[in-house]
């Protein structure tokens, strides 16, 4: 991982050295956006903003503002900004203020609202042949990928590769991502008491239920490969074995790969908002307390580099005792997020790294 010139990562603190508006973080984010060449990225461009905008009744999803502002910064670069999300996720984005009044831009569903506008692309790994980008990502001329980073029950952290490999692609294909962990599901009937926590956190209607006999009951087609049910049984009754880890990294790192191909060089910027780091994906619907105390906000024009920067700054900040759920705890592992998922959550990166995505090596330019 030696690179000659190192990629260049910007970074806005969410501390307050003084008690001004300047020195808070919505204006140093307008101070680290200056810093980019978004005219000659964006002007006279459809320019997608990608978010995950959460789910239910979670409110740790990024903060209005700071899409509002990056939609100012494009449009005065000459862009057309539009925000996007997975199908369906329209009224999701209303209910956490991601609306046209709100933000300046309008908000398109990514594979139109039927969740059938795509296109095909080859991959040919393992038994992922074919998938299907989201047809409104890949018509855009360029492309922000706004994400909240988290941890992630399946990825171990859930930043930009999860928001590109899980949220620019149909359905289908998020399926075969999670298929390539070869994760197989049995349940202890013996060790079950029956209390319905799995079904009632499937997410995926008909995946999992109680037969007559009061036997749970898995139904691969409708699975999402989640672990919701798993990570949710309070009995340890499930398990999904999580063989196969590196092929699902493998397999989000080559979509990633694909999607970001649809764009012309220098075409697309990362910005991931490091508050609210909360143990799960925005997708669950709720939220919990913040892992670790808010660090900022970090961009690049280097996926991998956003990664391993955000990574390395969530790595270096102190956990708040009392903030996982219960009955979680704190297990081994070299980073935080291993700690909680058993998943290291560098291996994205490094896939990502190996396919020639972009440098794990990095310089963190402080923004004052
Ligand atoms: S969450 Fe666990 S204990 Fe509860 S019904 Fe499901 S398998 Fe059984
Ligand atoms: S893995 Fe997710 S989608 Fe599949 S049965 Fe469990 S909760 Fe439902």
């Amino acid at each position: 991982m030696s690179h000659a010139t190192p990629a260049q990562v910007t970074f806005s603190s969410c501390k307050v050295k003084e008690l001004r508006r300047d020195a808070t973080l919505p204006a140093k984010f307008e101070r680290q956006l200056a810093g980019y060449p978004l005219r000659e990225m964006f002007d006279g461009k459809q320019v997608a903003i990608k978010m995950h905008v959460g789910n239910d009744i979670g409110f740790t999803t990024i903060h209005p503002i700071f899409v509002r502002m990056l939609v100012k910064a494009v449009k005065e670069a000459g862009g057309h900004p539009f925000i996007t999300d997975g199908s369906g996720s329209r009224p999701n984005a209303v209910v956490r203020g991601y609306t046209e009044e709100v933000l300046g831009a309008p908000f398109i569903e990514a594979a139109g609202v039927k969740n059938t506008y795509s296109y095909e692309r080859e991959v040919n790994y393992e038994s992922m042949k074919t998938i299907d980008l989201c047809g409104n990502i890949v018509d855009a001329d360029a492309m922000i990928v706004l994400s909240h980073g988290k941890g992630h029950g399946h990825c171990g952290f859930g930043g930009a590769i999860k928001n590109l490999a899980m949220g620019c692609v149909a359905r289908d294909t998020r399926g075969k991502i999670h298929r390539l962990q070869g994760e197989e599901f049995t349940w202890e009937p013996e060790k079950c008491t029956r209390c319905h926590t799995c079904v009632e956190n499937c997410p995926s209607s008909g995946a999992l239920y109680f037969d007559e006999n009061d036997n749970l009951k898995w139904f691969d087609h409708n699975c999402r490969y989640c672990r919701h049910c798993d990570l949710a049984c309070p009995a340890h009754a499930i398990h999904l074995s999580t063989e196969g880890l590196v092929h699902f990294q493998n397999g989000m790192a080559l979509v990633t790969q694909k999607i970001l191909e649809t764009f012309e060089p220098g075409r697309v910027l990362f910005v991931n908002v490091l508050m609210n780091i909360t143990p799960y994906c925005d997708c669950w619907g709720f939220s919990t307390p913040s892992l670790v105390p808010d660090i900022g906000i970090v961009c690049a024009t280097d996926v991998v580099a956003v990664e391993q920067a955000s990574l390395d700054l969530i790595r270096a900040e102190n956990y708040i005792e009392g903030s996982l759920p219960d009955p979680m705890k704190l297990g081994e592992g070299a980073h935080l997020f291993e700690k909680i998922h058993g998943k290291d959550p560098y291996l994205q990166v490094a896939c990502a790294e190996k396919i020639g995505l972009g440098a794990r090596e990095y310089a963190l330019n402080c923004v004052e």
